[in-house]
């Protein structure tokens, strides 16, 4: 089996402010040592000569370009229901899940951004915080990345661990596809982290996501963090029809159930969500990733009225009331302890 490396950017940009920052500084050299190649770039917004030839190539190398920089805006998108903030801690991310919502929001620039002025970042979640005192605050920081990913570089999600770990007013949350957890383990949590993977039958990863861990990966990472620990959680995303779907997904239950310690079960949460996709959102996957086996066919789902004109293609009621019964079942089975959070 081919064990998904731990990321490593082709190029790297820096703002030169970056480099007046300690973790700026470090990457510089880190990657200066390893000899990747660098460049400079007054705001990422500049960043128009990427390499490659046309829209297939480009893309595939802004998903290996990382930037670093300075987050400007201080103020957190909201990330309701499942939390109160998104905090900012990156953006992109150099999997190629050909269903990734990134592809639609971050549109023309895929490359991955990375903040050096976390300190700033943090005082801003404290002011959030006090705000809200003594109520708890909960902070999502996946929203806009897949910020596990490229942690062995930065350790940022790590000290943001470790702050919240400190604090008495906030909690943490994120999801992830990658293994890549080992230096996370440590980290003082104090059980203020949820710390989620986003997974899925056996055929689904190997067949539309590339550039992540693998099932096997994944599932075992699971049992560290477990015994680190941490609250944990899944989140089954995309809910995909295919061929042995019922068994695929008993699998994962049964391989999950073999793997967690018993403690991590009695404080599990599952997120279900079913494929779905918008008219936009086929026509990108389409340019991004043209020989695709992913199911687009409007004519065989069901259509669901969203925000802002844009609806989304869910599948048929029979079909979707199967997905949800037949996943919840194991769930209890396997699981009878675990909160379902929802079914979408
Ligand atoms: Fe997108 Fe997550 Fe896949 Fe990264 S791992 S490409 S963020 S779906």
């Amino acid at each position: 089996m081919k064990v998904m490396k731990p990321f490593m950017p082709q190029l790297v940009y820096f703002e030169p402010k970056s480099l007046e920052y300690p973790l700026g500084k470090m990457l510089k050299d880190k990657f200066e040592k390893l000899g990747v190649e660098i460049r400079e770039t007054t705001s990422h917004n500049q960043i128009r000569n990427l390499p490659g030839e046309n829209h297939f190539q480009k893309y595939r190398v802004a998903k290996s370009t990382l930037v670093i920089g300075l987050r400007k805006t201080l103020k957190f998108d909201t990330s309701k229901p499942s939390a109160e903030y998104a905090i900012p801690l990156a953006t992109g991310c150099m999997g190629h899940c050909h269903y990734c919502y990134l592809q639609t929001t971050m549109g023309s620039k895929p490359y991955i951004r990375t903040y050096v002025n976390t300190d700033e970042i943090f005082e801003a979640a404290q002011q959030y915080m006090e705000e809200r005192a003594p109520n708890i605050t909960r902070f999502e920081a996946s929203c806009t990345s897949d910020i596990v990913g490229i942690d062995h570089l930065t350790h940022t999600l790590k000290r943001a661990i470790e702050f919240f770990g400190a604090s008495n007013l906030g909690n943490l949350r994120f999801v992830t596809k990658f293994h890549h957890v080992d230096h996370l383990l440590d980290a003082a949590h104090n059980g203020r982290t949820r710390f989620r993977f986003s997974m899925n039958a056996d055929y689904v990863i190997k067949n539309f996501e590339p550039g992540t861990s693998s099932f096997e990966k994944r599932i075992e990472a699971a049992g560290k963090v477990a015994r680190a620990g941490y609250p944990l959680g899944f989140i089954i995303a995309p809910i995909y029809v295919h061929d042995g779907w019922e068994e695929g997904y008993k699998d994962l239950f049964e391989r999950l159930h073999h793997e967690l310690p018993e403690e991590a079960k009695n404080d599990l949460t599952f997120e279900l969500i079913q494929h779905r996709f918008t008219k936009p959102a086929k026509r990108v996957i389409q340019q991004n990733y043209p020989m695709t086996k992913l199911e687009l066919d409007e004519n065989k789902r069901r259509y669901k009225w969203g925000k802002y004109g844009i609806g989304k293609y869910i599948y048929e009621k029979d079909q979707e009331h199967l997905l949800k019964e037949t996943l919840t079942e194991y769930i209890a089975s396997f699981f009878p302890n675990a909160k379902l959070e929802y079914f979408t």
